[in-house]
């Protein structure tokens, strides 16, 4: 991975590499929660409750903390294969920035080689890097567009999120609204309505409505 430009795959991932998380912190501040929603810290149920949602954060919000270079390295390879490729179907879990609640669903993702392609189960690791953190739907689609033509140089790339979100849903706003389509279309799936069609037509195929 010599020949990448380090500093702009880590611009477009957006990375805290040297931050920690204080878990020390989010127990005192669960506690508080807990208290001030009037129940008590100390019954049997919730006594550790604080220290296991410390850990659940630790878990959810480990995409900061997750290098793209290392993630990666050597799994991209040059192979004289200009089809497009397309992984669809990849579930991932989220969390809104706004209320901190989460938004689950699916990604698809597809790019037209240039003379590069990646393992394929690393594109699944790319949306759950950007997936674990505090997120928009529509920054983290665009990020896993970004962060991929940066890598593969190819022809373009498309992205497609699917996603309900829980803050939505779970508030009372209207329900159908809870769910939230988002793309980005970079290169010829821009330029090419031809391409970005084929792309479409793939992940529309035999795909079912997202439901809890
Ligand atoms: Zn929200």
């Amino acid at each position: 991975m010599d020949n990448y430009n380090k500093d702009k795959i880590n611009e477009i991932a957006d990375l805290n590499l040297e931050s920690k998380i204080d878990e020390g912190k989010i127990i005192e501040s669960v506690e508080k929660i807990l208290a001030a929603v009037g129940e008590n810290p100390n019954r049997q149920g919730l006594r550790n409750t604080p220290a296991r949602v410390a850990r659940a954060y630790s878990e959810m919000l480990d995409g900061y903390r997750t290098d793209p270079i290392k993630l990666l390295n050597g799994a991209i390879f040059d192979v004289a294969y200009d089809e497009m490729v397309i992984v669809r179907d990849i579930e991932f879990y989220s969390l809104c920035e706004h209320h901190m609640l989460p938004f689950i669903g699916r990604a698809h993702v597809a790019y037209l080689p240039k003379g590069k392609v990646i393992g394929l189960s690393k594109i699944p690791r790319i949306v759950d890097m950007f997936a674990r953190r505090l997120q928009v739907q529509e920054r983290m689609t665009r990020k896993i567009a970004d962060l991929i033509q940066e890598l593969l140089n190819p022809y373009g790339v498309a992205v497609v999120v699917e996603a309900l979100h829980l803050c939505s849903m779970m508030r009372g706003v209207k329900k159908h609204d809870a769910r939230m389509t988002t793309s980005a279309m970079l290169g010829a799936f821009r330029s090419s309505m031809a391409t970005r069609q084929e792309f479409l037509d793939n992940i529309s195929r035999g795909s079912t409505p997202l439901r809890f």
